[in-house]
């Protein structure tokens, strides 16, 4: 009988298992035909400066857009693309993608604009990674100072060494590091002395309940604080509700970027953003 139960047992778990292997070797079939079909598109993020109430910045999130028009969020994909490698045509996509677009807000009058583009660890852990990224700009034309890298705290302390000479190199071309995510992995003070960091942007755990929870309030303020004594910009993720904007303001909080302002959108939306908000590049706070 115990033996029936243990066959049984088995049973269930390799049916399962051949349902999840055969799920996930169809997703990859699915990614590798989206990247040839092109069914990959960027959207955009506004950052907000909170003292001149001005758009400085946006982050490109990519999105795969399925033929029948379902849009699927990067957490659903990323994973699955980093471990077969496509990530890395995935990401020289994103980054063209994002030099289009900012080519086509410099023709609406948005030419001081920044873009922020997700570097995976896979990406970040070429050796190439910098002449990449180099020859990546120079064919779409956009200069490297108006090019930021955001990296996670993790992909920079698998290998501290290689990191800070990447970092070095990049930073000697122009463009900027910020550093993703903050507060939800190896958070330390040696890198931020260490890594030519521009700015931390704050993970939005924290930000969620900042006006209910104090602790995660006195974090904030706290890391805004040792953020600006070390000169190093701060962003702050996720800001959906005034309240939540006017406490990261009375920190001192220089950046915001959430739903409050924007969701990631279109490049046509963003357009439209831009020039619908009191004048070019500006929105109203
Ligand atoms: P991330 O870089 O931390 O991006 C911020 C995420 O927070 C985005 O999710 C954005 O849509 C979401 N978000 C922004 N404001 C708010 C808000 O006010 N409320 C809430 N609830 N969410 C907000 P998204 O676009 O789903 O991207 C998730 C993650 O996927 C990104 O986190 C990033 O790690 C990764 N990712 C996105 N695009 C790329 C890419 O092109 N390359 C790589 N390597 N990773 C990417
Ligand atoms: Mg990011
Ligand atoms: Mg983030
Ligand atoms: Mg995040």
């Amino acid at each position: 009988q115990s033996k029936a139960r243990g066959r049984n047992g088995f049973f269930l778990f390799t049916e399962e298992m051949n349902e999840r292997i055969s799920q996930r070797m169809q997703l990859e079939n699915d990614l590798r035909r989206a990247l040839k079909e092109r069914e990959f598109t960027v959207y955009f993020q506004p950052k907000v400066d909170l003292d001149t109430g001005r758009v400085s910045g946006l982050e490109a999130l990519v999105r795969w857009v399925k033929p029948d028009g379902t849009v699927v969020s990067p957490g659903d994909f990323i994973p699955l693309a980093e471990e077969t490698g496509l990530i890395v045509p995935l990401g020289e996509f994103v980054l063209d993608a994002s030099c289009k677009a900012m080519q086509v807000l410099e023709g609406v009058g948005c030419s001081a604009l920044t873009v922020a583009v997700n570097l995976s660890p896979i990406q970040f852990g070429q050796d190439d990674l910098v002449e990449r990224v180099m020859a990546n700009l120079e064919r779409g034309g956009l200069p490297a100072s108006r090019l930021e890298l955001e990296i996670t705290e993790s992909t920079l302390m698998t290998d501290v060494h290689s990191s800070v000479a990447k970092l070095d190199q990049l930073v000697e071309h122009g463009i900027s590091v910020s550093i993703d995510d903050f507060g939800t992995g190896y958070s330390s003070l040696y890198y931020l002395k260490t890594f030519p960091i521009s700015a931390l942007k704050i993970d939005s755990s924290f930000v969620r309940d900042i006006t209910e929870d104090e602790n995660d309030a006195k974090i904030v303020e706290t890391v805004v604080l040792m953020a600006r004594t070390m000169g190093i910009d701060v962003v702050a993720e996720g800001v959906e509700t005034r309240e939540q904007l006017d406490l990261l303001a009375s920190f001192g909080c220089a950046t915001v970027q959430g739903f409050y302002y924007s969701k990631p959108i279109p490049l046509e939306d963003v357009v439209r953003f831009l020039l619908g908000n009191e004048g070019i590049c500006s929105v109203r706070r």
